[in-house]
């Protein structure tokens, strides 16, 4: 009798797992399978027999790495319509009068999701998805915030959901209805609120639809009052919270993350001394998205070094959205991560497993290679971990592998 389903030999494992090894780093390791767990992590050494017998099936990696799958923990990724001609416009030159009048701006996103129907929004999603998937991620956070009444929220999140049913990929679903104000509250954020609190937010909860909630914490989204109102909604709810957060201003929003418990606050470029503190002490990652950052051109470089010294955990994503960051490549926000920010590849490896697990809440099952862990995998044809990092525009997958099924991709 074969004690394990899968045994993986012949590679290297960078595990993530904290320790004194970079990346966590098992050469020539075995990595071992059974139902959707991981059974087994060592030194192929060390296993307690011959491969052949341990296993029903055994892989040989011949030389290559595997990390733990890849988590993308912060997307828009079910949206409506295009910005494509908003992008050029403004790189024609067009005046902030014009791009308005040709319905530019998060607002025309909003319309554009309304008006398109749950089959035709979740088509449009599935090449997104696969985009990722195609980097090595096997598990996606995907918000809503686009549809701003709740039944488009909810059309979203379903969308989302769906998703996850009908893919190798686990999404985790967060309630962003304060995202923007929709046109028919122009002038009424406390009105919108109201709505989102008392209306919208337990519907979607009530239908299964909702993990976390996320608002947009900023001088032309919603202050930290009307977030506070939001976030004790979500704690009413037993909802865990997330918060966009300081990245065009300082409006104190990473410490209003942490006064409740936020698993992280997110884009953070803005962040001052007194809430990269405060997110030490309550535990909340720091999510950053460079590629949000490259789009808009921004200058005003996240604390980085402040993170580091208070021992905030730090996670990367792409924010897959269409106007700020129409990103489909987590690999590569790895390497911007490392580029724009300065983190090491360790650090921006680590960001898109061990802390981006984290992120989601989910630290207990996903985001390193240990046993009792879900099997989620990604095989890379590398020399080193740093490659990962290195290299742009270059996916040396080789396979993934999601709560144990494996998908061959090259
Ligand atoms: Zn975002």
């Amino acid at each position: 009798m074969s004690e394990w389903d899968a045994l993986w030999i012949n590679g290297h494992l960078a595990t993530m797992a904290p320790g004194d090894a970079a990346y966590g780093t098992i050469e020539d390791g075995a990595i071992a399978v059974s139902d959707d767990r991981i059974a087994w992590v060592g030194r192929r050494a060390d296993l307690p027999g011959e491969a052949a017998g341990l296993a029903r099936e055994v892989h040989d990696l011949g030389g290559c790495w595997v990390t733990p799958g890849l988590i993308d923990c912060h997307t828009h990724l079910v949206w409506g319509g295009d910005r494509a001609r908003e992008f050029e416009l403004r790189l024609e030159g067009a005046s902030y009068e014009e791009l308005a009048k040709a319905g530019g701006g998060i607002l025309s996103t909003v319309k554009a999701t309304r008006e398109t129907p749950a089959e035709a929004l979740y088509e449009a999603a599935v090449p997104r998805l696969q985009s990722l998937m195609a980097d090595g991620v096997t598990t996606v956070e995907v918000k809503s915030g686009y549809g701003l009444d709740a039944e488009n929220e909810a059309k979203q999140l379903s969308v989302a959901r769906r998703q996850g049913e009908a893919f190798p990929v686990d999404v985790v679903t967060t309630f962003l209805g304060a995202h923007a104000l929709p046109p028919e509250f122009a002038g009424n954020t406390g009105g919108y609120i109201d709505e989102v609190v008392t209306s919208m937010l337990p519907q979607a909860h009530a239908r299964g639809l909702v993990d976390m909630v996320d608002a947009f914490c900023e001088t032309i989204a919603f202050s930290p009052e009307e977030t506070a109102r939001v976030f004790d909604k979500a704690r009413e709810l037993d909802l865990p919270v997330k918060l966009h957060a300081d990245q065009l201003s300082d409006l104190n929003g990473a410490a209003l993350a942490a006064r409740y418990g936020a698993l992280s606050a997110e884009h953070l470029e803005w962040t001052n001394d007194a809430g990269i503190q405060a997110m030490a002490v309550a535990g909340t990652v720091a999510v950053l998205l460079p590629g949000a950052f490259y789009q808009l051109r921004e200058t005003k470089l996240p604390p980085i070094e402040g993170f580091r010294r208070a021992g905030v955990p730090i996670a990367i994503a792409t924010d897959c959205n269409p106007g700020s960051a129409p990103v489909f490549s987590l690999l590569l926000m790895v390497n911007m991560a490392c580029i724009l920010f300065r983190l090491t590849p360790e650090e921006a490896l680590a960001g898109v497993t061990r802390n981006a697990a984290r992120a989601l809440g989910r630290a207990d099952r996903l985001g390193t290679l240990e046993a009792g862990k879900q099997a989620d995998m990604a095989v890379w044809r590398i020399d080193r971990p740093a490659d990962l990092a290195y290299r742009i525009g270059f996916n040396p997958l080789v396979s993934r592998v999601k709560s144990g099924h494996v998908t061959r991709v090259s």
